[in-house]
């Protein structure tokens, strides 16, 4: 059986070796399973008949049944076309064909009752269909199924002759071929207690559909397979980490914590950011490592957060860093972390690339003997030959802009591996974190700390850019500060940095000394001169703000309660979301204003309209996932375990919730997998990672 499976499609009746080699180049399709694997897009109601007198108003795929009463070739411009006379005695309308006409002719029977299929086209009154699918009704009554498969195809598979039809027929070859012969891969316990139709029969009414109950049930089936392996692939990789690697545990809390926590806590802290530190307290009590992710909207107040555990990691007698994604974000961790931290004594350090190798060389050595305590840094952390003495937590900041393979790196930095905290900058869709992220453990921050005042989001053109400096002027009269943020993309670095540099220029024509200060701030500037210009603008020196993204992510002056984003049609989502996060962390009102062109794609408008119109990053990340689609969403790295043969991550939400339940429930009753029950499960994933089915995907 499996033999079949394996072999090459030219095996199949129906597959002659020249289809054979424009399946496997057009549509990828090797193997007979490949083939079984290759699913409809989508199905054509096939239960519903018209007649030339009943046709409906539409352009809808339909049924016709009537005969031909005449045929000709009419004269065009260019060529010629074949019409059919098509009737049902009373009323008539065209069939019509462009290409192979003399051997359609030929093939055409008069006065022989024929269901025709296809599109209808109105000219007026009169109707016509081109190309259409032409049966003989007692032929057409023997087919099975009402409900028909439309596969997925090319242009060139069309004219090599390789049409629906021929495909459907391959697939008939196909299950003759197999028999009854669909090995299944879910528990027997499984099957029944989720209600899923057998894979055989699953994967019959894939490509051929009795009814729609019967292919709902059938898509169901094979989407909560793909789902559900994915996810257990997932929790067993999370599971051997945690059966395999011995932890660094924190069993004590300490002076540090305990000062800090009752005596230095600029704050009472929210439930959420309570719970999570509960959350991640049990994990750091165990043996085993910890490897979170710390999900929260922007402002939620997950620093606190990562500096309460940092302090953990000291009562232990461990060292403990914190790695964010720019140097502007890790000096101005540093310089929060280390006045917080004042009160206690505590030995802080900063590294990034921009550190002299002189200056560098006191901080390793302090780090490798254990003198420095806690290190807050960029990826120098990572890239770097630092050694430290005993780290014992490791904390990524805004992790989406860190690779895999960087985050593998903090891993190597002991011989036990530290915990790890990993930290989004906004929040993801939960049916990505859930599957995406399925071999960490969640913790999430779903409230934001008390006294936020809403930030007001407008929409506003370009040609309304003077009413815009008007209302700059007023609000920094009342002592404000404003950001300006223009995009900066990759492609097009040198025009995106010209737009930024026009763009300041009006502005110190707009808002001229002595009266105000304006500062900018781009990536081609040196360390030095970032940091300066942001301390102007921190100390409130500078009224304005001129910067492209690099204050994108977690820049924090609670005075600037305007963010005006240029250009915003051509940021994403989660960057305006960002953005807008900058403002609105003092006491005065805020304000985001959307400055575009006056010509915006359907997806600019929508997301334009969802940041004016929401300001919950929970709810923005679904619209992004709709937007973008899941790879998308989480860049490449990651992209290729989320295509799906079946599945859908945007629509199926509670397949997704199932089959996360059945892999739980699994792992917590037979997590090797070793019951009877579990047999097919085990082998199936035994296949699956040899690459040969179809979760050959998941890396
Ligand atoms: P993010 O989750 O985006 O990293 P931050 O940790 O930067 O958010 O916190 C945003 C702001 O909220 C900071 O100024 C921080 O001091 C403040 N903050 C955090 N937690 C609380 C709280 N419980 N009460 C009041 N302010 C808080
Ligand atoms: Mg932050």
């Amino acid at each position: 059986m499996s033999d079949l499976l394996h072999k090459p499609i030219d095996y199949l009746k129906g597959v002659g070796p020249n289809r054979a080699q424009l399946l496997r180049q057009d549509l990828n399709i090797q193997t007979v399973q490949d083939l079984l694997y290759f699913f409809p897009n989508r199905y054509i109601d096939r239960s519903q008949h018209f007649t030339p007198s009943s046709l409906p108003q539409t352009t809808a795929e339909v049924q016709v049944v009537g005969s031909i009463i005449h045929l000709e070739t009419v004269k065009q411009k260019k060529g010629s076309r074949l019409v059919a006379t098509f009737s049902d005695g009373q009323n008539t309308m065209e069939l019509v064909w462009f290409r192979g006409q003399q051997w359609i002719q030929k093939s055409l029977q008069l006065n022989k009752a024929y269901v025709a299929f296809g599109r209808l086209n109105w000219f007026g009154k009169k109707c016509s269909i081109a190309h259409p699918e032409l049966v003989f009704v007692e032929e057409h009554e023997q087919r099975k199924g009402n409900f028909q498969a439309v596969y997925p195809s090319t242009e060139s598979l069309v004219k090599s002759g390789i049409s629906q039809r021929i495909i459907r027929q391959i697939m008939v070859h196909l299950f003759d071929e197999l028999g009854k012969g669909v090995q299944e891969v879910m528990s027997p316990t499984l099957l029944q207690q989720y209600r899923l139709m057998d894979k055989h029969t699953a994967l019959r009414h894939i490509h051929f559909p009795d009814n729609q109950e019967l292919l709902a049930q059938a898509q169901y089936r094979m989407k909560f397979e793909e789902l559900f392996f994915m996810q257990l692939q997932l929790g067993l990789k999370k599971r051997n980490r945690k059966i395999q690697l011995k932890g660094i545990p924190f069993p004590a809390l300490g002076n540090y914590f305990n000062t800090f926590y009752h005596k230095h806590l600029p704050f009472a802290l929210t439930e959420a950011q309570k719970r999570v530190i509960r959350e991640i307290r049990t994990d750091l009590k165990s043996e085993t490592q910890m490897n979170r992710l710390l999900q929260g909207d922007v402002g939620s107040g997950k620093t606190i957060v990562a500096v309460l555990f940092m302090l953990m990691a000291l009562d232990n007698n461990l060292q403990a860093t914190l790695v964010a994604p720019t140097e502007i974000l890790a000096q101005q961790h540093y310089n929060s972390i280390r006045s917080l931290l004042e009160p206690l004594d505590v030995s802080v350090a900063l590294l990034t690339g921009s550190i002299t190798k002189a200056a560098r060389k006191p901080l390793l050595e302090q780090l490798a003997d254990g003198r420095l305590q806690l290190l807050i840094g960029t990826h120098a952390v990572l890239e770097l030959p630092v050694h430290f003495r005993h780290l014992g937590l490791a904390i990524v900041d805004e992790q989406h802009r860190f690779g895999v393979a960087q985050r593998a790196k903090l891993w190597r930095k002991n011989d036990t591996p530290p915990n790890v905290l990993v930290m989004t900058a906004t929040p993801i869709p939960r049916t990505l974190a859930m599957t995406a992220y399925g071999d960490l453990d969640l913790s999430v921050i779903d409230e934001l700390p008390p006294g936020r005042k809403p930030i007001t989001t407008i929409h506003r053109y370009d040609s309304k850019r003077l009413a815009i400096f008007q209302f700059m002027r007023e609000e920094i009269a009342k002592g404000r500060q404003v950001y300006v943020v223009y995009p900066l993309i990759q492609e097009s670095k040198v025009l995106d940095y010209k737009d930024l540099m026009d763009g300041y220029e009006s502005i110190v024509r707009e808002f001229p000394l002595p009266d105000f200060q304006v500062s900018i701030v781009h990536g081609k500037m040196k360390p030095d001169d970032k940091a300066y210009e942001m301390q102007r603008f921190v100390s409130g020196k500078t009224q304005i703000m001129v910067a492209t993204t690099v204050i994108e992510v977690g820049v924090n002056v609670p005075n600037a309660s305007i963010m005006i984003i240029e250009s915003a049609e051509r940021f994403g989502l989660s960057q305006l979301h960002q953005l807008r996060g900058r403002v609105g962390r003092g006491a005065s009102k805020s304000y985001c204003v959307l400055m575009t062109g006056n010509k915006l794609s359907q997806d600019a408008q929508t997301r334009i309209q969802t940041m004016v119109r929401t300001q919950d990053g929970f709810e923005l990340a679904e619209v992004d996932l709709n937007l973008r689609g899941p790879g998308d969403l989480m860049g490449t790295q990651q992209s290729g375990m989320l295509e799906f043969v079946i599945a859908n991550l945007r629509q199926d939400v509670d397949i997704i919730k199932a089959a996360r339940h059945a892999v739980d429930e699994l792992l917590i009753h037979d997590p090797a997998l070793e019951k009877v029950d579990n047999k097919l499960l085990r082998q199936a994933l035994y296949l699956s990672q040899q690459g040969k089915s179809i979760w050959k995907y998941i890396g």
